[in-house]
């Protein structure tokens, strides 16, 4: 059986070697998109050898195509044999954009989210991170295209994960390798503080998601107990913070969950904590409102009623944009990730 994916030795093993080996190794890994280092021909035989040995390339996954063809959920397994998800979403317009997990489960157990309902297993190291968007990547060069775009909104909260996360969004926006801008990453957090202010200080021009889903604590801290430790004011005063620093635009998520989030009070309470907290830096934010997808205990918001919530938001002047839903027949939609095979 070959070894799964392991490219922990990778920097370590180059050391020895001249240093234009490395830049080949990187062009061979994300831009060739070689599968087994026997294909670097670049490379003598005895370096190909070791790098199988030591670094082996093989990514061990199953996809799951969704009717419409457009999404592919596919299911990872680690080197340690742990399996994660993670979601390619291929949109009309030619867009790529991959869903990645930071963990594998999630500590904070959101109620709405099947994720979190699988409890916590561990993070993953920046390498596990990368080896998502590999995996796609060669699946795209088949079909004539590339991944564009890369969303943290997979498996997990990354913030919780930090480091490993930034030295993946630096591994792969190396121009060397894999080369894409930082502008095309966005990160979304339930709003740890401490991670906001540390992506606020990051040279990289990464965007900012932060999950809201309720204008006030009591009814946030009921579905996502996080809330607890970081109450709505103190995550909007941080975005606050974030958007005077950096000057980029913040997304807010908003699920919309029938019957529990989705009333006129409840849009016209978050049209004004909004506006009240975030609009002093030339309203450098936008509501993204997001259909909830089923996992068992909610019901989504009806497309009246959403429309409704939409129409009182913007008649406060504020943007508001809606997320498409991609891959609920392979349950590969936001939320739904459980590692479970279908
Ligand atoms: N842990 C991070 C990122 C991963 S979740 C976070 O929570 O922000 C990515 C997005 O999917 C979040 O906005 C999350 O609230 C949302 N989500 C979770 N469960 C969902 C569900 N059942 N339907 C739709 N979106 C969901
Ligand atoms: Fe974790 Fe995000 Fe799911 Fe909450 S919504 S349980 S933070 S992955």
């Amino acid at each position: 059986m070959r070894l799964n994916m392991n490219l922990d030795q990778f920097d370590n093993l180059f050391k020895k070697e001249p240093s234009f080996r490395l830049k080949q190794a990187k062009k061979a890994l994300f831009q060739n998109l070689i599968e087994s280092w026997q294909e670097a021909s670049v490379f003598p035989l005895n370096l190909r050898k070791e790098l199988e040995d030591k670094c082996p390339i093989n990514i061990s996954a199953k996809d799951f195509i969704s009717k419409d063809k457009d999404t592919i959920k596919s299911l990872i397994t680690l080197k340690d044999g742990l399996k994660i998800e993670t979601v390619l979403m291929r949109h009309k317009d030619g867009r790529n954009t991959v869903c990645v997990s930071s963990q594998a489960g999630c500590p904070l157990g959101c109620s709405f989210c099947a994720t979190g309902k699988m409890g916590f297993k561990r993070n993953l190291d920046s390498w596990e991170i990368v080896e998502q968007i590999i995996h796609f990547s060669r699946l795209l060069k088949k079909k004539g295209g590339k991944v564009t775009s890369i969303v943290f909104m997979g498996m997990g909260e990354p913030f919780l994960n930090y480091d490993n996360v930034i030295s993946a969004v630096k591994i792969l926006n190396d121009k060397d390798g894999f080369n894409l801008g930082a502008r095309h990453f966005s990160i979304s957090t339930v709003g740890i503080i401490e991670g906001i202010k540390n992506l606020a200080k990051e040279s990289m021009q990464i965007n900012l998601a932060v999950s809201l889903h309720a204008p006030e604590d009591g009814l946030r801290s009921r579905i996502m107990q996080v809330n607890r430790k970081y109450p709505i004011k103190s995550v909007l005063n941080t975005v606050e913070e974030y958007i005077k620093e950096t000057k980029r635009r913040v997304m807010i998520e908003y699920l919309m969950i029938r019957d529990v989030n989705d009333s006129d009070e409840m849009a016209e309470k978050l049209a004004s904590l909004t506006k009240k907290t975030l609009s002093a830096n030339n309203n450098l934010f936008f509501i993204n409102l997001i259909t909830y997808n089923p996992t068992g205990i909610f019901q989504p918001s009806g497309t009246e009623r959403i429309k409704k919530f939409r129409e009182i938001l913007e008649k406060n002047g504020i943007s508001v944009t809606q997320r498409f839903r991609f891959g609920e027949d392979i349950d590969a939609a936001c939320g739904q990730l459980a590692g479970k095979q279908i």
